[in-house]
C-alpha cells in the first residue's frame, strides 16, 4: 500500500510528537463539554421542537446556557436562523453599533466576507506576523472606535493565529484605554484548539460558525455568538428584531445534531489538529514552506501551505478533491465566491455545503499561491486525503 512508505512514516512520526498535547486539550475539554450537558439535566426531551414561533423551545434555551458554560460566557445565542459564521459575526458588530459608525481590527484586515459588514480600520500585523502592540495603543487613542474586532485565525492572511492568552493581553491593552469599548472575537476555526477560549480572556463577544469545529461534523447550518449577557441580548435582536430577541425562532428538528456535534466537537477538532500537523509535516519534507511549522503550537485548525505557483497550487487543490468522500470526480475551478476579493479556488468534497471541519483546502487565486487546508472528520482519512495530494504533486512517486 502507498501509505506505507518510508516518506509517510516519517510524516505520520513528526506530527506524532505533538499528537499528546493535542490528545490532552481534548480530554481538557470533553469533560467540560461533558458536565455542561450534565449540568443542565440534557434529555430527550430536549431534542423536541417547537414550530411557529417556536416559544419558549426548551432543548434552543438549554442549548444556549450549556453552550455558555462551555464557552466560559454568561449567555449564549445558538441558532440555525444564523445563515453563517459572517452573519453571526456581522450580527455582533451591529449589536456593538459598529456597523453604521465602524470598528477598529486589531491584527490586520479582518476575514474577506466580513469586510462588508461594516467601515472599519485596521492595525497591520508586526512583521513577525503576531499582532503589534503599541500600533494598537496608538490606533485606539488615534481612532476612538466603539468596537474592536479580533480575529483568532490568520485567514487568508501571512499572519499568525492569536492564542487565547494573545487575546487576553489585547483585551487588556483596549479596556485600559477605554473601558466601554466592546471587544469581538471572530473565533472561526478556533474553538477547542486550546482548553480556554475567548470570553475566558474577557473578550464581551466571541462568535463563529456551526460548520466549523463546535458543530462536531454533524450540524448541517447555523452560528453562534457566546459572551457577555447584554451583549448577547442586542445580538439577538440584531438576528431577529428588537423586542422579539432570542424568543422566537425554533431549531426546526436540528436541535439533537447541535447538542451531539457539541458534544463530538472536542475530539473532531482534535482529528482536524492531526490532520494539519499530518500536513506541515509531509509538505515541509518535501520542501514546501508551511505555517504554522510542525514544532508550532497551533491555535486554529488551519494549514498554509506556500506552493509559489498557481498550477502547482492548482493541482494540489484538486487532488484534495479527488480525495474526498463526496463529489470525489468534481475539478474545482477558481471562481468569484460571494464576499471575497480575489477569485478563489476550493476543494470541499464534504457532507455539508462548505463545512470546513470536514476535510477542505482553499485559495484565493494571488501571489504567493497559498493553500489553505483545514478540517478532516478523522485523522486517518485527512492524512490519506492530503498524502495523496502530494503523490498527485510528485506526478505519483514518492
Ligand atoms: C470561515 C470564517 C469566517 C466566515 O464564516 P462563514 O461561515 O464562512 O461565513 C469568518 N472568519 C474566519 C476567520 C473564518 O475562518
Amino acid at each position: 500500500m502507498r501509505s506505507e512508505t518510508d516518506l509517510f512514516r516519517r510524516a505520520h512520526e513528526k506530527a506524532a510528537l505533538s499528537f499528546p498535547r493535542i490528545d490532552l486539550v481534548a480530554s481538557v475539554n470533553t469533560e467540560r463539554v461533558l458536565d455542561a450537558f450534565i449540568r443542565h439535566r440534557v434529555s430527550d426531551a430536549c431534542f423536541a421542537f417547537g414550530t411557529g414561533y417556536a416559544y419558549g423551545e426548551r432543548g434552543r434555551d438549554t442549548l444556549d446556557k450549556l453552550w455558555a458554560d462551555v464557552f466560559f460566557a454568561e449567555d449564549a445565542l445558538v441558532r440555525v436562523q444564523f445563515v453563517s459564521g459572517t452573519h453571526a459575526i456581522a450580527c455582533a458588530l451591529r449589536a456593538a453599533r459598529s456597523d453604521a459608525q465602524g470598528y477598529l481590527s486589531l491584527v490586520g484586515e479582518p476575514y474577506d466576507t466580513v469586510k462588508p459588514a461594516a467601515p472599519y480600520n485596521f492595525v497591520p500585523e508586526a512583521p513577525d506576523g503576531k499582532a503589534d502592540r503599541d500600533a494598537v495603543r496608538a490606533a485606539i487613542i488615534r481612532h476612538k472606535p466603539r468596537a474592536v474586532l479580533i480575529q483568532r485565525s490568520c485567514g487568508y492572511r501571512r499572519r499568525k493565529a492569536l492564542s487565547v492568552a494573545d487575546i487576553a493581553e489585547l483585551v487588556g491593552i483596549v479596556k485600559d484605554i477605554d473601558e466601554d469599548i466592546v471587544t469581538v472575537c471572530d473565533n472561526c476555526y478556533g474553538e477547542f484548539c486550546e482548553e480556554s477560549e475567548p470570553c475566558a480572556a474577557g473578550v464581551d463577544m466571541t462568535a463563529g460558525s456551526l460548520i466549523k469545529n463546535p458543530g462536531g461534523g454533524l450540524c448541517v447550518a447555523g452560528g453562534y455568538i457566546a459572551g457577555k449577557k447584554y451583549w448577547v441580548d442586542k445580538a439577538a435582536q440584531a438576528l431577529t428584531a428588537p423586542g422579539i430577541g432570542r424568543e422566537c425562532g425554533g431549531s426546526l428538528g436540528l436541535g439533537r445534531s447541535l447538542y451531539q456535534g457539541l458534544f463530538l466537537a472536542p475530539h473532531v477538532t482534535a482529528q482536524a489538529l492531526k490532520t494539519a500537523l499530518f500536513a506541515a509535516s509531509l509538505m515541509e519534507l518535501l520542501g514546501y514552506e508551511v505555517c504554522p511549522r510542525p514544532e508550532e503550537e497551533r491555535y486554529e485548525i488551519t494549514q498554509a501551505i506556500k506552493f509559489g505557483r498557481r498550477d502547482i497550487l492548482l493541482s494540489f487543490v484538486r487532488a484534495v478533491q479527488h480525495a474526498s468522500p463526496v463529489d470525489s470526480f468534481a475539478e474545482p475551478q477558481p471562481w468569484n465566491m460571494p464576499g471575497y476579493d480575489d477569485e478563489v479556488v476550493m476543494a470541499a468534497g464534504t457532507f455539508v455545503q462548505g463545512a470546513s471541519i470536514e476535510l477542505s483546502c482553499d485559495a484565493p487565486m494571488r501571489e504567493p499561491y497559498t493553500a489553505y487546508l483545514q478540517g478532516g472528520l478523522t485523522y486517518e482519512s485527512g492524512r490519506l486525503a492530503v498524502w495523496r495530494a502530494a503523490v498527485a504533486l510528485e506526478g505519483g512517486a514518492l
